[in-house]
């Protein structure tokens, strides 16, 4: 029998509402650019690109928001608001018809980005993954189970600063909506179960500084709120 030559870790879960189960976190896929005014708002044409993923590492959520550090190594620090899919068993290929019965449930995230490491990324044709993956880059609702909530397509997105809305948007605006975006991220890599897909930001991202208060809400779904400290 082999042992692990460090102590094991904890795999990364977040809570299921209403239950005392945990859900297990595989891997975090993000969608870029999903709603055409944040695309615009970022200097990109929504209507010509396909969609493209970038990934975060699953113990980047926070689970259950709360006190979440401002990051070393940037000056511009922006939450993107997105709903959250959890998926509870996956495949290669899957087909739109069949995206739905993937999914365990839905959240809200915050896709938190350095947006000035990013910047210099972009300009210097570098990845983005230090700018959208670092330590606490994820918090996260707890989940609501799609037996509780059926499939969600349309509703409120919304952040609020300090009181103040800063995005709103529908989520029928996204360019790519959910099933659709399992059948072309499925084309790429394997999904598996425990995987969770954060699926893109409306349009109004802005810095945040220490202290600022962020409601993030999804109609339907947990409220998530955060302090930056
Ligand atoms: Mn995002």
């Amino acid at each position: 029998m082999s042992a692990y030559a460090i102590p094991l870790w904890d795999n990364p879960t977040m809570p299921v509402a209403g239950t005392y189960a945990l859900f297990p976190v595989r891997r975090i896929y993000c969608v870029g650019r999903n709603y055409a005014a944040h695309a615009r708002e970022m200097g990109h044409d929504p209507d010509r690109e396909p969609p493209f993923f970038f990934a975060k590492p699953a113990d980047s959520i926070v689970p259950k928001g709360g006190d979440v550090p401002y990051p070393v190594a940037t000056k511009n620090l922006h939450p993107e608001i997105e709903m959250v899919v959890a998926l509870q068993t996956g495949g290669w290929n899957i087909p739109v018809e069949a995206a739905n019965d993937c999914i365990f449930g839905y959240g809200v995230g915050l896709d938190m980005t350095r947006r000035d490491m990013q910047g210099v990324a972009k300009d210097m044709g570098r990845p983005w993954d230090l700018s959208k993956g670092f330590d606490n880059a994820a918090p996260v609702t707890a989940l609501r189970p799609a037996s509780e909530t059926g499939h969600i397509g349309s509703g409120t997105i919304s952040l609020k600063v300090n009181g103040e809305t800063r995005q709103k948007g529908d989520l029928a605006d996204m360019i790519w909506n959910v099933p659709e975006t399992i059948n072309y991220l499925s084309g790429l890599i394997e999904l598996k179960a425990g995987d969770l897909i954060f699926t893109g930001t409306p349009d109004g991202v802005a810095a945040i500084e220490r202290g600022d208060v962020l409601e993030g809400h999804v109609d339907g779904l947990d409220e998530l709120t955060i302090t930056l400290v």
